[in-house]
């Protein structure tokens, strides 16, 4: 299509660098989509690519199994919030929530409850490009929303209150009598716990969560967390609805799960989740991508997580998080700024109106800071090894951004 802002062509990235064709370094503010938490070329990264290129690159997942799909679903279980001991493995984060629907649907049928096929969400939320997932995001700020009529019809809450602290009083008084209408029917719900990504880098209070399980556990849902923007240690915790205390029954991971190196993700569920789903009438989940566990993304994925844990991710989010709390702080003093905020490794100058997207991409580049507006935001997600001085110059080319859109 045309584009009057050809793409910059990249030759090579290393560590949070990106070098372009002409020769100029940006720092990569957005980690390639979130999900390069441990920079380019980690020797260690590289390394287990190659290893497992050594025995193989890929065999089909169905009737065959191998070690670093076992290796990485074990760790995922580990890691994630207790219950979860089940994992799907998919090959991305859209189709990961695909599968979670399917779940739901599934396991609503093996309930005796195949009436219920109506998913319930919250207003501004992302949840991919498929088409359920399409239908359980935000239906106006979602992108997608021309193709409306063909999308299943999802029931939609309000947006939660902006704030980690924020009272939500008046939200479940206005969310009750909409779940009161609707709860026979609904099948799940699923949100982005804490943090709303792509629907517009939304925080709002844990408590929310917390109310949400509660609701499902009194009318028979399931609770679906999509955390493949969250997960990870991306918000300060290694996944967000730890600040809620709350545990899923099914959980979405993806982007950061193999550090950026090759698609994939997951959906795990609840042993009760599996048993549900094999009472339904196909016994079976109904899903198997062709390329389903693939080996070398698996093994990089194990040395992801090798790698948070060694390098105490937390504590280098934390660390960020300080960096782009000071970076972004002079962006509060302009006109035309209505919120800054940070949680964890992401900070966020909210504008009040539209970003000029090449003009402010532009002005962060002349700082040699890579950034991606959209809509009223700027705002970096930085590799969580980004030392505090490229932390300082990324939140620098974000006020400088966000000056440059008046
Ligand atoms: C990116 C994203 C997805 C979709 O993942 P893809 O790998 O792009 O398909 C789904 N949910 C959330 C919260 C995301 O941030």
């Amino acid at each position: 299509m045309h584009d009057p802002n050809p793409p910059h062509q990249v030759v090579s990235a290393s560590g949070v660098t990106l070098t372009l064709a002409d020769g100029t370094e940006l720092l990569d503010g957005m980690s390639s989509w979130w999900a390069a938490v441990h920079g380019y070329r980690h020797p260690r990264l590289d390394a287990a690519v190659m290893k497992q290129l050594d025995s193989m690159a890929h065999v089909m997942f169905g009737g065959l199994t191998h070690e670093p799909a076992v290796e990485l679903v074990r760790r995922l279980v580990d890691l994630t919030p207790a219950g979860l001991d089940h994992v799907f493995l998919a090959d991305s984060g859209s189709v990961s929530v695909e599968v979670a629907l399917k779940m739901a649907l599934q396991y609503q049928r093996g309930r005796g409850q195949a009436q219920r096929t109506t998913m319930l969400s919250i207003r501004g939320g992302y949840h991919g490009d498929t088409f359920g997932a399409m239908s359980v995001s935000d239906p106006v700020g979602g992108m997608h929303e021309m193709f409306t009529d063909t999308l299943a019809s999802t029931v939609f809450l309000p947006r939660p209150p902006a704030g980690l602290d924020a009272d939500i009083d008046a939200w479940i008084a206005e969310s009750t009598s909409l779940v009161e209408q609707h709860a026979d029917r609904v099948a799940a719900v699923i949100v982005e716990p804490v943090l709303q990504g792509a629907g517009g880098m939304h925080v709002y209070p844990p408590a929310v969560v917390r109310w949400l399980r509660e609701q499902a556990d009194a009318h028979g849902w399931l609770l679906i967390l999509d955390e493949i923007a969250t997960g990870f240690g991306r918000t300060g915790t290694m996944f967000a609805t730890e600040r809620a205390g709350v545990v899923p029954d099914v959980m979405c991971v993806g982007k950061a799960l193999s550090g950026g190196y090759l698609t994939l993700a997951a959906a795990l569920c609840t042993s009760d989740v599996v048993e549900g789903v094999e009472a339904s009438e196909a016994g079976a989940l109904m899903h198997g991508p062709t390329y389903m566990g693939n080996p070398l993304a698996c093994a990089v994925a194990s040395a992801s997580l090798d790698l948070l844990g060694e390098n105490d991710a937390l504590a280098a989010v934390a660390r960020v998080n300080a960096g782009l709390e000071s970076g972004l702080a002079p962006a509060r003093d302009l006109g035309h700024v209505l919120d800054v905020r940070t949680l964890g490794a992401v900070g966020v100058v909210q504008l009040d109106r539209p970003v000029d997207i090449p003009v402010a991409a532009r002005a962060a580049a002349g700082l040699g800071v890579w950034i991606r507006p959209f809509r009223d935001l700027v705002y970096v997600m930085p590799p969580y090894v980004s030392t505090d001085d490229e932390v300082a110059r990324m939140a620098a080319a974000v006020v400088a951004a966000a000056q440059s859109c008046v």
